[in-house]
């Protein structure tokens, strides 16, 4: 953690609040010429140059030109044992697991594996200027061990846990109910807490799990405050009728979930393609959150997510990568593919939107929203510095842009990491773009 009090000086954009609720202008605060003061790790004040620098006398000021700062992006689903099979041709959900997905995450049994891809796993984030992401490990509990002890190193705030998955997976890739339930059980006392970091009970989803692992999974989240609870939901249609097949005797997909009390305040479910009004109502009344993971659900062909239908219902909502299944760590790409999705329902996504997912919506969504998501005196110095003059194009197009508005699409748009030109964690450093 930095103990020195520094400031940066950009033009500094962050969210107050869902511009669903406030309205568009009354979502965000920007300042032209800003300044963003860093003490010990949190943010200290930000305001307008004008205002702030002749208070800063003696204090390092990192200037930024042609810059927007904005608070790190959140990713609020992604597996980071596929990170080496992004981009994997030619299935839909069911056959892509079997084709590519379990035989990769079997290699996460060597610890050793599993450390260098958490490492090549973080710098990317980093990269992209992600800060805080909802991570799926594997089975392997070695494999959460090696993820955290990277994160950690980097004092990132990060959220993961093993997968509970005791059926309909290949041997070499299952537990037990009980086994399951003990590993996280350890796992959870080794790092729920430490750091910045916390834990995730993480069952794969509903067909891959006995009604004895979900039940344990379930006991879990009773017996530690605070815990997280992470898998998915509602993706595909065959995996919606495989679910009914499974569990005949519960009203539908989302009930198998909260028969077995794993919906709730820090209840995360990838997806929510194809959730039904009784099932939104219900995640909504519980206070769950969906991960609307657009660049995954357009790779594998799952479908179009109704953000509004959502939004409607009052459902925390924040945005996911899914890499593998999502073709880009960056959630600039994201919000890319998100506006055509939302396009493509005869429906907008604006700018101001697309940050608020992007940021103080993933916080929400993770009950991290006092710590994370804009720049209030207090939260984490998580945030990254984005680069007008990026790439050629992105300059050249910026030149054009006539309000803050249009500037912020086209970074969305145009955006992916060559659009980072750093990124902190906790007031500190953590990638510089070559
Ligand atoms: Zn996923």
């Amino acid at each position: 953690m930095s103990n020195t009090r520094k400031a940066y000086r950009a033009a500094i954009l962050h969210s107050l609040a869902d511009p669903a609720v406030v309205g568009v202008e009354q979502s965000y605060e920007y300042f032209e010429d800003g300044i963003l003061l860093i003490e010990n790790g949190k943010v200290a004040q930000v305001g307008a140059a004008a205002e702030l620098l002749p208070k800063l006398a003696g204090i390092e000021i990192q200037h930024y030109c042609d810059a927007l700062i904005t608070p790190g992006f959140i990713d609020t689903h992604i597996h980071y044992p596929q990170t080496g099979m992004i981009a994997s041709y030619g299935e839909q959900l069911l056959d892509w697991l079997n084709t590519y997905t379990f035989p990769t995450e079997r290699q996460f049994e060597d610890k050793a594996h599993a450390s260098e891809v958490a490492a090549i796993f973080l710098k990317e984030l980093l990269r992209n200027g992600t800060t805080t992401a909802l991570v799926f490990g594997s089975v392997h509990p070695q494999s959460v061990d090696a993820f955290f002890e990277q994160a950690d190193k980097l004092n990132l705030r990060m959220i993961a846990g093993k997968v509970l998955m005791d059926r309909n997976a290949p041997d070499y890739l299952t537990d037990s109910a009980e086994s399951g339930y003990a590993e996280s059980k350890a796992l959870i006392e080794r790092w729920h807490g430490k750091g910045r970091l916390h834990y995730a009970v993480t069952p794969r989803f509903a067909p891959t799990s006995t009604p004895e692992q979900l039940e344990l999974a379930g006991k879990l989240l009773g017996e530690y405050p605070d815990l997280y609870m992470h898998t998915h939901l509602s993706e595909n249609r065959k995996e919606i009728e495989w679910v009914k097949e499974l569990f005949p005797e519960r009203k539908g997909y989302l009930d198998v979930y909260d028969h077995h009390k794993l919906i709730g305040p820090r209840a995360v479910f990838a997806h929510g393609v194809h959730l039904c009004d009784d099932e939104c109502k219900r995640l909504a009344e519980t206070g769950s959150a969906v991960a609307f993971c657009p660049t995954s659900n357009l790779f594998l062909g799952s479908g179009l997510f109704d953000l509004n239908k959502l939004e409607a219902h009052g459902v925390r909502v924040g945005l996911g990568t899914d890499v593998g299944a999502g073709t880009s760590f960056s959630q600039l790409q994201s919000l890319n593919e998100a506006y055509k999705v939302m396009q493509l329902q005869g429906k907008k996504l604006d700018p101001f939107k697309s940050l608020y997912l992007a940021t103080l919506g993933g916080a929400n969504a993770l009950y991290l929203d006092d710590k994370l998501g804009n720049f209030l005196p207090g939260k984490d110095a998580d945030f990254l510095v984005l680069d007008y003059n990026a790439t050629p194009l992105i300059s050249y197009r910026m030149q054009q842009a006539k309000s803050l508005e249009e500037r912020l699409f086209a970074l969305t748009m145009l955006g992916d990491d060559r659009a980072v030109k750093e990124t902190f964690a906790a007031g500190v450093s953590v990638h510089q773009r070559s």
